[in-house]
């Protein structure tokens, strides 16, 4: 009997390798050979593939059956190779009958016992990385093909059995009808928020734009029932709306992270991600024992990452953001091998004050000791802190502001401030390698985007006094070009310098 060779994909983090499968049925005592570096769930193949040909009626050959997959030193996870495989036996037994585009075809789906095709998770980047390698045709379970219907470039089939794929192979089955982007999809699936929703907060709002500006991380610290997450929520709706390669991107870490589609790939909206303090550093940083997924900071990438109470966090979870926060990226060590995400987010932290929640310096009530509170604070470490550019305070509105018949500024407005900020930013940084203030290299800091010399003694004399550290020295100066850009101007003079100072400091709130 001829081998019969059929593909599929295997991904690492994000980025897939075509596979190939290739099934030799030969004389013999009946087994069954896996070869290629396998894991565990695929080695269980086996069992699911053979119940699954038999209980839809096909047969399972009573010979030697080897199955090869290649490369073979690339390691191999996951039980998505599971329809490929059966695919290329029932192909080698002469039960399919090969056609001209099956070498440009790839497999994908979970079989279980009763020959149903089960989702998998990494649809969205396997069909991406087919395409960028030849194959235009993909077999996918039913369930993906919402997310197959935005790759108009790859010709997707949805199955429910593995009985349809005699249909596929004989009569065809009906193409996956391909979305375009201008089908607007778009936001009218997202929650209806604005920040015209916030009456007052006119300083964390403020904060907030800045951060957006130039991609600054953010703490705000505010009795419970402030509004922190109210706010927090509202950040992605004055970001600069994503591309339609980022908002695939981003599609792609949500289709790896879950079998079930997370994440509307066609929304502009970038991510807003808000995980209870009671996270995993597993499920932050990404990790876990059957097949990486990605963690909190990638499901945010180009987005916000949201953590309410951060005190409260176990200790150590928060400091493993460190790494990630310098790199825009994180890479997750296994022994099959290292799998990187990208994880550029905009951290937003928030805190209480006080154990109790009440202190603050406006409203009585707090009965938590001095040193209680100093404890507090120091739950979120030195080394984080000092990597979060603004420090806002979050309070009750006063009662004027409730009362105020003005009508809070709307997301459009302050996103249009945000992208022509960003646009004035960009056409500073043409051809320098980066784009946001809060990327300015620290040596490109005291050189060519430096402050006003006035300024610069300001900063020199909070270093000298401890009142600011190095990388604070740092941070001001580049949250300094962004009050500059918000605001308009060439590049920072005394008053940027002293806002950016205090915002760092959480002076204002
Ligand atoms: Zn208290």
């Amino acid at each position: 009997m001829p081998v019969a060779r059929v593909k599929s994909i295997a991904l690492q983090g994000i980025a897939g390798q075509i596979v190939e499968i290739e099934v030799d049925i030969a004389d013999g005592l009946p087994s069954y050979v896996l070869l290629g570096l396998p894991d565990s769930a695929l080695s269980e193949s086996r069992e699911r593939v053979r119940s699954a040909i038999v209980n839809s009626g096909f047969t399972w050959p009573k010979q030697k059956v080897t199955v090869s997959m290649s490369p073979a030193w690339l390691p191999k996870s996951g039980s998505h190779f599971d329809l490929g495989i059966a695919v290329a036996i029932l192909l080698a037994q002469g039960t399919l009958v090969p056609d001209s585009d099956l070498d440009r075809t790839i497999f994908l789906g979970e079989l279980a016992l009763d020959g149903s095709i089960k989702s998998v998770r990494g649809v969205l980047p396997s069909l991406l990385a087919a395409s960028s390698n030849g194959s235009n045709r993909a077999v996918i379970p039913i369930g993906h093909a919402t997310e197959a219907s935005l790759l108009p470039q790859v010709r997707s089939y949805g199955i429910a059995t593995l009985v349809e794929i005699v249909q596929f192979f004989e009569t065809g089955l009906p193409e996956v009808v391909a979305k375009s982007h201008s089908e607007q999809l778009n936001e009218e699936n997202e929650p209806r928020i604005d920040f015209s929703d916030i009456a007052g907060q006119r300083g964390a709002k403020f904060a907030a734009e800045i951060a957006a500006v130039g991609g600054h991380h953010l703490f705000l610290v505010g009795p419970p029932g402030t509004g922190k997450t109210m706010l927090a929520s509202r950040i992605p709706t004055i970001l600069p709306p994503l591309t339609s390669e980022e908002s695939l991107e981003i599609a792609a870490i949500h289709s790896v992270a879950s079998e079930i589609e997370a994440r509307n790939p066609l929304s502009s909206r970038p991510p807003f991600v808000a995980p209870h303090h009671s996270i995993t550093q597993v499920a932050l940083i990404g990790g876990g024992a059957h097949g990486v997924r990605p963690g909190a900071i990638s499901l945010s990438h180009r987005g916000v990452l949201f953590i309410d109470e951060a005190p409260e966090c176990k200790a150590g979870t928060l400091d493993a953001l460190r790494e990630p926060l310098e790199k825009g990226s994180v890479a997750i060590s296994r022994a099959s091998g290292t799998v990187h995400f990208p994880s550029s987010f905009l951290l937003v932290l928030a805190a209480n004050p006080c154990p109790c929640g009440k202190y603050s310096g406006r409203a009585a009530g707090c009965e938590c000791a001095p040193s209680v509170i100093k404890r507090y604070g120091e739950r979120i470490s030195g080394p984080l802190r000092d990597r979060i550019d603004i420090h806002a305070l979050v309070d009750n509105p006063t009662r004027a502001e409730l009362v105020s018949e003005e009508l809070p500024e709307s997301s459009a407005l302050i996103r249009q401030r945000v992208i022509n900020a960003r646009g004035q930013s960009a056409e500073r940084f043409a051809g320098l390698g980066w784009r946001l203030n809060s990327e300015i290299p620290s040596a490109a800091l005291r050189r060519r985007f430096a402050a006003s010399r006035d300024a610069m003694a300001i900063l020199h004399r909070s270093l000298d006094t401890q009142r600011i550290s190095a990388r604070g020295f740092h941070k001001v100066l580049r949250l300094a070009w962004s009050i500059v850009d918000a605001r308009g101007g060439e590049f920072p003079r005394i008053d940027d310098v002293e806002l950016a100072l205090h915002m760092r400091l959480g002076e204002v709130g």
